[in-house]
This record gives structure tokens, C-alpha cells and sequence, in this order.
């Protein structure tokens, strides 16, 4: 696994680039396409006056926009990087002035829901391939990004039937250019497959460390002291952005309730293993389970270091 960016393009793919939202994916976008020279010009507009100002100081942008519609009427490429709910909000700012050829792109974390919310309030004249980088940290805000956020991860592209090819092309070298391996899928099947590898975990993880907080006979005290014995990588995940989170299990509810389903099935088979005593069941699931570990860190998206292998940012 890689932590550095290639050399910056000698000529940038776009010439005005706008982020809308400049949380931690918004900020680590602007970053990297500032360091990979994506964009001649990067345009930041955020509904919050608190985190435009904050982007002005750290000056991760050329331009800090009043609102979304003031920085997209120039621009050849628009991310929309707000939580998934809001999109639809968006994109309907930004409609009205969007330049002929113009292309919008986004990062939520559900794609189905996304499109029925952008691709109808946007004029013929624009493209609209959405995207997902599956990427990012527990953190929140324009100064939780980092540049290499994007490097050596996945980003999934859902374009909706009879998008333009050009601008799926576009948008694919723009993600490469960030760091990304490109992969593209129905809307469909990325909802179903991030329910299980993402969704579903993180609701497990919330929901872990909320019955442990509510316990009554273990205290708040015992919890933390003794967190290392799994419970503390669980407390990462349930550290996540409340808003960003809410939005994915409102718009991607089908896909969740059926992963859940299932989930639930099987933990109801273990429940009954460990009732009766069926050490075999227990073990070969364990066993089939460390494999799957594994393959994760043999395919680089994981470092085999006990400690979840994050490390900070700007760290090799
Ligand atoms: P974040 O750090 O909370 O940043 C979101 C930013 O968007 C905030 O500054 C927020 O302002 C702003 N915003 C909210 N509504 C807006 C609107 N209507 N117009 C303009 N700006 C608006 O969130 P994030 O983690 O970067 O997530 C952004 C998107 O990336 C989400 O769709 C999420 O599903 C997706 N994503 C996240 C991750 C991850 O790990 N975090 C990974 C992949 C994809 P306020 O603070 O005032 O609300």
C-alpha cells in the first residue's frame, strides 16, 4: 500500500473544478486535485460560513464561493461532497446555471437514492455520473482531509443508462488522478454490496457500543479500561458523522433491511451453537471468517498491523 500521490498531470483535466461541501471528503478532493493538478481553478462552496471561512485559511481552494449556484457557473466539473440527503437540494441550486457539457459528479455513500434525487432536476446540457470513493476516516470537517485519502481505494461509478461515455471517461481519469482504482456498477448492485461491507457494520457498531453504555451491571468505567478486548475498534466506527450517517440508512433502507435479515439469521444459528455447545461450528466459522481478513491485507486495503493499521495523516 502506497500513502504517496504520483507526479502531478502536466496538463490539468479540467479548468474549473467546483466541491461543494468541504467536509472530509470535500477537503481531501480539493487536496488532491490541488497536488495531482486535476483542475486549473478549485472552486469551494459550502452551506456552512464556519467551514468557507475555514477553507480560505487553510487555502486549499482558488476561489471560496458564496453559495453552490455562485461557484457552478463556470464550472467544467461539479462534486457534490454534502451528505447523501442533501444532493437533491443541490443540485437543484446549481441546475439553472450549469454551463452546456458541464459535468456533475458526487460521493455519497448510496447511489441508488442519489440519482432519483439529482439526474431529474438537472438540465439535458449536463452530464451526471455519480460516484463513491470507498474511502474515509471517522472524522469530519475541512480539516480532518488529507491528500492521500484516495490513494490505492476503490471509487465505484454508477453512470445511469445512456450517459454520455466521454464523460464517464472524464470523470473515471479524474477518481485515477486522486489515487483510485475505478471500478463501474448499477446503482443497484453498489447499494446491495455496500449495505453488507459498510452499512451493516457501522449499524452494528453503533448499536454495540450504545447496549454497552447502557449496562447496568458492567460500569462506563470498566468499558473503557478494558475497550482493547475489541470493543475499542468498534468505538472508531461509532465515532462517525451522526448526519452522514442517518442520510445512508434513510436512503438505502431496502438493501440494509435485507443484509439485516440475513444477518440476523446467522447470528441466531451462532446464538444456538454457543447454547448448545457446538464448539465445531463455532471454530470453522472463526477460521472461515480470518481468511476473509486476510484477503483483505493480501489486496492492500488493510495493513496487517493489530492496530487497524490507520495512521495519521501526512504519515508514510
Ligand atoms: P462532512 O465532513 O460532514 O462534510 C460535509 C460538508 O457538507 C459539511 O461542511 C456540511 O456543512 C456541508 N453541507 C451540508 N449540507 C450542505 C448543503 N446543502 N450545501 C452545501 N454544503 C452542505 O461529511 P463527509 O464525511 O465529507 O461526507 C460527505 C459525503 O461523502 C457524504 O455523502 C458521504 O456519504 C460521502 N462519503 C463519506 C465517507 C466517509 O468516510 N466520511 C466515505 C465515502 C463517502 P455543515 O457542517 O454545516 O453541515
Amino acid at each position: 500500500m502506497t500513502d504517496r500521490l504520483g507526479s502531478p498531470l502536466a496538463e490539468p483535466l479540467f479548468d474549473r473544478l467546483l466541491i461543494v461541501g468541504l467536509g472530509l471528503i470535500g477537503s481531501s478532493m480539493a487536496r488532491a486535485a490541488r497536488s495531482m493538478n486535476l483542475a486549473r481553478t478549485i472552486v469551494a462552496a459550502d452551506a456552512s460560513p464556519a467551514v468557507r471561512a475555514r477553507v480560505a485559511e487553510l487555502g486549499i481552494a482558488d476561489v471560496v464561493a458564496d453559495d453552490a449556484a455562485a461557484g457552478a457557473r463556470d464550472a467544467d466539473l461539479v462534486v457534490l461532497c454534502v451528505p447523501v440527503g442533501a444532493c437533491g437540494a443541490v443540485a437543484a441550486e446549481i441546475a439553472p446555471v450549469l454551463k452546456p457539457g458541464a459535468i456533475v459528479s458526487d460521493v455519497g455513500s448510496v447511489k441508488g437514492s442519489v440519482v432519483a434525487q439529482v439526474q431529474p432536476v438537472l438540465p439535458d446540457h449536463a452530464h451526471f455520473v455519480p460516484a463513491h470513493p470507498v474511502a474515509g476516516t471517522e472524522q469530519s470537517g475541512p480539516d480532518a482531509g488529507f491528500a492521500t485519502l484516495f490513494q490505492n481505494r476503490w471509487s465505484i461509478l454508477t453512470p445511469p443508462e445512456g450517459t454520455d461515455p466521454q464523460a464517464i471517461e472524464r470523470v473515471r481519469a479524474f477518481w485515477e488522478g486522486l489515487g483510485s482504482n475505478v471500478e463501474v456498477m448499477t446503482p443497484t448492485h453498489h447499494d446491495l454490496v455496500l449495505a453488507i461491507t459498510s452499512h451493516v457494520p457501522h449499524l452494528i457498531a453503533y448499536c454495540i457500543v450504545a447496549t454497552a453504555e447502557d449496562l447496568e451491571q458492567v460500569t462506563e468505567q470498566e468499558v473503557v479500561k478494558y475497550s482493547a478486548g475489541g470493543f475499542r475498534d468498534f468505538t472508531r466506527i461509532a465515532a462517525s458523522d451522526p448526519t452522514m450517517w442517518r442520510d445512508v440508512f434513510l436512503n438505502n433502507k431496502d438493501a440494509v433491511l435485507e443484509m439485516l435479515g440475513r444477518f440476523n439469521e446467522d447470528l441466531s444459528a451462532l446464538q444456538r451453537a454457543i447454547r448448545w455447545g457446538d464448539g465445531e461450528t463455532l471454530f470453522n466459522l472463526f477460521a472461515r471468517t480470518r481468511t476473509i481478513r486476510r484477503g483483505i491485507i493480501d489486496l492492500g486495503q488493510e495493513t496487517a498491523e493489530p492496530d487497524f493499521g490507520r495512521r495519521k495523516p501526512g504519515e508514510a
